[in-house]
């Protein structure tokens, strides 16, 4: 038995269910219930909240969703050799898990989750990013979730809480910083994981602000910013052209050099950008 619950260890698991680890499904399982314990504990209070989580695998941080008192998980899994493995953390939690056996960027959530709602995951590498940009970037603020707890590589997560002028600095972190309260919660070795990546891992937990930040529109935002970081060498006369003919003048009206770079511009300058790009388009 495992120390948070009367299920098997996931060692055991794994070799029941014959789970080796698949690299194209980006499959580093974390093995150490104590761990995925802690991390569902980042989460905040969970009791009364219903979690939706992407990639649950064996069931890891699942466990520790469900033991550390989620009043329902859904747990939406690509994977169908894992679907077995969870089939049994539901039968030990009735009435609290539901899985999905399906791509995560295709399902609707929403159809079986009650708000309160969090996001925690171990997120697969390869649509981590894409999810997490879905997450910042909903039709209507505030979103339905209240916070996301998600395990990247140190990188991504770093991109996440980076600030200007630094080298990780752009649009991940304006997306983020502009409507969320980022935040690094846990940094893992690769140990931590089986099999153990070749990067370290970071663990962000990212609360959803009542309202953004600054005031923008989040159209005219979101093109000025992917402009600005596509050519990010370059001067932001130069960068912003396809944004606006005018560009220089609406880069002297908000006080933003024109000769600038974008990774020197913070947060409240680019909604102040776009501010003035939507009150007089070109
Ligand atoms: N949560 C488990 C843990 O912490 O041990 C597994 C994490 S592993 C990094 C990522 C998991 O996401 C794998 O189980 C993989 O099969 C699953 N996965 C990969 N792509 C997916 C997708 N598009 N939709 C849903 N799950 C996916």
């Amino acid at each position: 038995m495992s120390t948070i619950d009367n299920l098997p260890p996931l060692r055991d698991v794994i070799t029941t269910h014959e789970l080796a680890a698949k690299k194209s499904l980006g499959q580093n399982f974390l093995l150490d219930l104590n761990l995925t314990a802690k991390i569902a504990r980042l989460a905040g209070d969970l009791t009364g909240a219903d979690v939706l989580e992407i990639g649950p695998g064996p069931g890891g941080l699942t466990r520790g969703l469900l033991a550390e008192g989620a009043r329902r998980v859904l747990a939406i899994e690509k994977d169908p050799r894992c679907m077995p493995a969870l089939a049994e953390i539901a039968d030990a939690y009735p009435g609290q898990l539901t899985t999905i056996n399906g791509d995560a960027l295709d399902v609707n959530p929403l159809e079986h989750l009650t708000a309160p709602i969090k996001i925690a995951a171990n997120l697969p590498y390869n649509v981590g990013t894409e999810l997490l940009v879905r997450w910042l970037t909903p039709p209507e603020w505030p979103p339905f979730w209240e916070s996301l707890t998600l395990m990247f590589q140190r990188e991504v997560a770093q991109r996440i809480v980076a600030e200007p002028g630094s080298k990780a600095y752009g649009r991940l972190a304006l997306l983020a910083q502009w409507r969320t309260d980022p935040r690094i919660v846990l940094e893992l070795p690769p140990e931590a994981f089986s099999p153990p990546p070749k990067v370290n891992s970071a663990v962000v937990h990212l609360t959803a602000l009542p309202a953004p930040r600054f005031p923008a529109d989040p159209g005219v935002l979101n093109k000025v910013v992917a402009a600005a970081f596509n050519q990010r060498r370059k001067m932001l006369r130069s960068a912003l052209k396809s944004v606006s003919p005018e560009i220089e003048d609406h880069l002297n009206a908000v006080g933003i050099k024109p000769t600038e770079r974008a990774e020197q511009v913070g947060l409240e300058a680019f909604c102040a950008l776009a501010r003035s790009l939507e009150n007089n388009p070109a």
